[in-house]
């Protein structure tokens, strides 16, 4: 792994059959898009709803882009540990699919956007419906229900810590206390599913289950491991180890890029396009399809519970490494173009 400010200049990033970025190239953007994304902090906030995690330093922004060839780039606070939260729902689905398969999953949860806050209840209660989709609570909470009599915490842990490369990773037993004194919406919300069908174990334990895996600790550089394998389609680039069907892995990114930003997932993929998945503990995991996997932290959030400086991060450096799903040469001249024009009209008092 190379930090930046100690990379060879010249190094290439991303892949070959991509236009070549050259990695003193790659280093610039990033270091000018940490500037950029830094400005937006003042306007986020740490989670709250949480106690524990209400004491995480706002100011902190870190991010690794972990390429399927050539050395990773990590910046900022690149390797502080920080709690998945939702983030986890990831993989929740992928041992969901592997071991469930997919039309028990399905019978379970939908695949649409919600549209709604990640810890809505609406949905559950106005229709006879499934949650909308495994990416928001009420989803994961009943892929909890599905997997709970499969396996253990333990195993769940295992697995991530293998497939984010993250020997260190544990359960965060401040946050998880915090999470079980302060979870009468996502209680609500398993209980509801209960009484509808969907979730047919014991609802206490499958709450604890939940909420335990969601305060698995991670780093931004865990998550770009993670992102990378589900960019070479469940396959460890390294040690070419499967830890997926490459369709497990391509549900889950589809998933990412339309439901994984809760309520702010169609504007993410018109800003940004690459499929992410967000927690409230301040991660984004990333995947660049066949490119690269990203990890980033950022603890200040928005309004929908998404990193905020993360998120600009992501959108300043999508199209100019290429990492965009639909990438467009085009797209920062036309956004110039854009801006150039707004203010010959403003200028004319036209607006
Ligand atoms: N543990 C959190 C919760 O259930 C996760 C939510 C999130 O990251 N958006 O509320």
């Amino acid at each position: 792994m190379t930090e930046i400010n100690k990379m060879n200049p010249g190094e290439m990033v991303i892949d070959k059959q991509y236009k070549l970025q050259e990695r003193s190239k790659a280093e610039e953007i990033i270091r000018k898009a940490m500037d950029l994304a830094r400005e937006q902090i003042p306007n986020g906030k740490v989670a709250t709803y949480i106690p524990e995690l209400g004491k995480m330093d706002p100011h902190q922004l870190g991010i690794v882009i972990n390429p399927l060839k050539g050395d990773k780039l990590c910046a900022g606070d690149y390797d502080v540990r920080f709690t998945m939260q939702s983030v986890c729902k990831v993989i929740m689905l992928i041992v969901a699919l592997e071991i469930c398969g997919r039309r028990k999953v399905f019978a379970k949860v939908g695949m649409e956007p919600s549209g709604e806050a990640f810890d809505s209840l609406v949905e559950l209660d106005v229709s006879d419906s499934k949650p909308y989709n495994p990416l928001i609570n009420s989803g994961g909470l009943a892929l909890c229900g599905l997997l709970l009599p499969e396996l253990s915490f333990q195993d769940i842990l295992r697995f991530t810590r293998n497939i984010c490369s993250d020997p260190d990773a544990e359960m965060n037993e401040a946050a998880y206390d915090s999470e079980m004194k302060n979870c009468s919406r996502n209680r609500s919300i398993a209980y509801l599913l209960e009484s509808k069908g969907i979730i047919t174990t014991d609802v206490e334990d499958t709450l604890r289950f939940y909420t335990k895996m969601c305060s698995m600790s991670t780093t931004a550089e865990s998550l770009s491991n993670l992102g990378a394998i589900l960019a070479n389609d469940g396959v460890c680039g390294d040690t070419g180890k499967r830890f997926m069907s490459s369709r497990t892995a391509r549900i889950a990114k589809t998933l990412m890029l339309t439901c994984g930003m809760y309520d702010g997932s169609g504007s993410f993929a018109i800003k940004v396009g690459i499929p992410t998945k967000s927690g409230v503990g301040g991660g984004l995991l990333s995947v660049s399809d066949k490119r690269a996997g990203i990890g980033v932290f950022g603890p200040a959030l928005d309004t929908q519970g998404n990193s905020i400086a993360g998120c600009k991060l992501l959108r300043e450096i999508s199209n100019d490494l290429r990492l965009n799903l639909f990438y467009d040469p085009e797209w920062n001249k036309e956004t110039e173009e854009e801006n150039e024009l707004i203010r010959s009209i403003r200028e004319s008092h036209v607006i």
